[in-house]
This record gives structure tokens, sequence and C-alpha cells, in this order.
């Protein structure tokens, strides 16, 4: 079967994909949750994703069944292909309210945008077939209209761009020292600033989780692994942390 299962109960599975992206394109994770029959597909991806994660989930659910298209932001490897999947599905799809109107430049058709809709600042919870979802605030991290999804039944935190590691060849991290290098370059140039970083942290030790999926490279699966993951964030300097006037001169 495709994709990777990542949480498994008789009336909740979580499924990860994380090898459709083709070699050129940055690589990207998409993850579907299913709920007693009922899909959200979180973050799709690019055009070049999406036949392939369509053929991916039907293995599992009729594609009608994705109720809903969560995007925790407005990059192109995550919601490029919104159109395809509105056509193709019933869903409704979910973004933040900073992005709305920026969507349609990627093609949103006109009559599809009644399916879109705008998620406020302090995030949100939803129900997916009797399963409470929570919508994380998680602004900055990278995008200064960001999202993050808690699943409560699989213990999951989707966390988007935040602890994406790129150029591995593995989907889980086992050893987290050795993890560091293909995490720094991205939180620090990518990522706003240890800031938010702090306030993230401190939200996150609310939640029971066993695992945080990146919408990049590979998970954290386990307590253990989770704890480094946050104290590794929480004390990281990036993004305008690291600025000084040396980078912004102009060029000669
Ligand atoms: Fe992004």
């Amino acid at each position: 079967m495709p994709g990777k299962l990542l949480f498994d109960s008789p009336d909740h599975k979580v499924y990860m994909f994380d090898e459709l992206t083709p070699a050129s394109a940055v690589q990207s994770n998409q993850f579907l949750i299913v709920h007693r029959g009922e899909g959200v597909l979180l973050d799709p991806g690019g055009h070049k994703v999406f036949a392939k994660l369509l053929s991916d989930i039907s293995s599992y659910i009729p594609p009608n069944n994705v109720k809903y298209i969560f995007l925790s932001h407005q990059d192109p490897d995550i919601v490029a292909s919104l159109n395809g999947w509105l056509m193709t599905t019933g869903a409704d799809a979910f973004i933040s309210k900073l992005w709305m109107r920026f969507l349609p430049h990627f093609g949103l058709d006109s009559q599809l945008e009644g399916r879109l809709h705008p998620i406020d600042d302090k995030g949100t919870i939803f129900d997916l077939n009797g399963c409470t979802l929570y919508i994380l605030p998680a602004h900055f991290l990278h995008s200064p209209g960001n999202f993050q999804i808690y699943d409560p039944v699989g213990k999951v935190l989707f966390s988007g761009d935040l602890g994406a590691s790129l150029g591995i060849d593995y989907y889980e991290v086992s050893d987290f020292e050795s993890h560091k290098k293909y995490m720094e370059f991205f939180h620090r140039r990518y990522i706003a600033s240890g800031k938010v970083c702090k306030l993230w942290a401190r939200m996150v030790r609310s939640l029971d989780i066993n695992i945080i999926a990146p919408q990049h490279g590979a998970i954290f699966k386990g307590r253990e692994m989770v704890e480094k993951f946050i104290n590794w964030i929480e004390n990281l300097e990036c993004g305008v942390d690291l600025l000084g006037e040396s980078n912004y001169k102009v060029p000669s």
C-alpha cells in the first residue's frame, strides 16, 4: 500500500506520503487523517504531486470522503494544486485569512472560491466525523499567517515547516544530534525569530504529543524525541536574531 501509516486504530488512521515529490522540487510530505471513513488532507502540495497523491489516497478512502483540506500557509508546495482538489472532491479548504485573496493567483476558479474558508489568527477547532482537531496558531513559523494541526487521537502534531529537514534519506529521526545539521540552515533562514520559537514551545508543551510531523523531511517519533525537538527549537537563534547591518547593504 502507498504511503506510511503513522497511527493505526480501527476508527482513526494517519498516513504520510513522503515519496511523491519530483527530484528537482523541494521534498515535501503530504498527510491524510482518516476518522471513521472521512478524511482531512494536509498541505496537499503542487501540481506534480497531485495525480499521484489522488491515486494513493484512493487506496484508503474514496476522494469524495476527503471532507477538509488544510493549508498551513500560502507556499506553492502547499497550495498550488488546490484547484484540482476542489474539483475532484467536495471538500472545504481552510487557510489563514491573510492568504485568502492570494490563492486565486494560483488558478483557483471563482466558482470554487466559496469552499475556501479563512482561519482567524487565534486558530480554531473543527470536527472530522466525531474527532475534534485543533488548528494551532504558528505565525512566523515561517509564514506570517501560519497554522499547524494537532490530532489528539493519533497524538500527532503536524508542524508544517517547523522541524523541516532537507537532504536526508530516512523518514524518521533516530539520532537527534546527527539530525540537527539537516535542520539548521532551514530554520535559521526561513523561521522568523527565536521569540516565536519560544512561544510555540510553551504552547505545545501543554499537548500530549507522540509524533511531530513536519512538511519536509523526517518525523520525530516518541516522547523523548519530541521533547528533544521542542528543547532544540526553544533555544534556537534564527531569522532576525541573526541579522545585522552587514546583511542590509546596497550591493556594489
Ligand atoms: Fe513554506
